[in-house]
């Protein structure tokens, strides 16, 4: 399936939360959900449907996809690895998910959002316990070690966003040093450590039916 390539705005529009997929404007009053927090389309309603069942687990889900930037297929595959994993199942999805190549390059602040962190990381800038790593769905591991490449140290990119980490913070599970370019996972993400208001039961409701 095609990645979706139009205004991303739009997606946050629709789930009606910032998803934060547009780097530091996310974090300004030009933000779509600051000026116009209303469903997208020309004929849109000011007030929002009441979603309940199907519509509902619908929203959450797509929700989570958004946000990471996941396509339906590969979403529904980590639902089901996430089953088949000791512990509770929607905790396990998310986990897996935030153990992405791409998220952890946009945690550490390599990049400013998810499609830019998967752009950086597919072209070959970052290393994982000394060794290349281009695969944006690559899961890492406790005590792995994230490096910006020597030859990548002076992306402008990835020196602009790490400037600018600070405003949006790097999550407790994650060691950063900001002057080497280093970043390393002290551990696995607890279900705490999530701040963005997500309800992964309803997504494994959808996914069980
Ligand atoms: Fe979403 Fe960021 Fe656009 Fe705001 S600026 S609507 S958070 S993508």
């Amino acid at each position: 399936m095609a990645r979706y390539s139009g205004p991303v705005c739009r997606l946050c529009r629709r789930e009606g939360m910032k998803l934060f997929l547009k780097g530091e404007r996310c974090y300004t009053d030009k933000c779509a959900i600051e000026k116009r927090n209303v469903p997208p389309g020309q004929h849109t309603k000011l007030r929002r449907a009441k979603l309940m069942g199907y519509g509902l687990q619908l929203r959450e889900k797509q929700k989570v996809k958004r946000i990471y930037g996941v396509a339906e297929r590969q979403f529904r595959g980590y639902y089901y690895k996430a089953s088949r994993m000791k512990g509770v199942t929607g905790e396990n999805l998310l986990v897996l998910l935030e153990r992405r190549m791409d998220n952890i390059v946009y945690r550490f602040g390599f990049a400013s959002d998810h499609a830019e962190a998967r752009q950086l990381v597919r072209h070959g800038h970052f290393t994982v316990n000394g060794k290349n790593v281009d695969i944006p769905s690559y899961l890492v591991k406790p005590n792995d070690v994230v490096a910006v490449k020597e030859r990548s140290k002076k992306v402008a990119r990835i020196n602009d966003s790490v400037a600018a980490i600070d405003r949006r913070g790097v999550p407790g599970w994650l060691e950063l040093d900001k002057d080497k370019l280093v970043g390393r996972v002290k551990a696995l993400p607890a279900r705490e450590d999530f701040t963005l208001p997500i309800r992964e039961q309803l997504i494994v409701e959808l996914y069980s039916k």
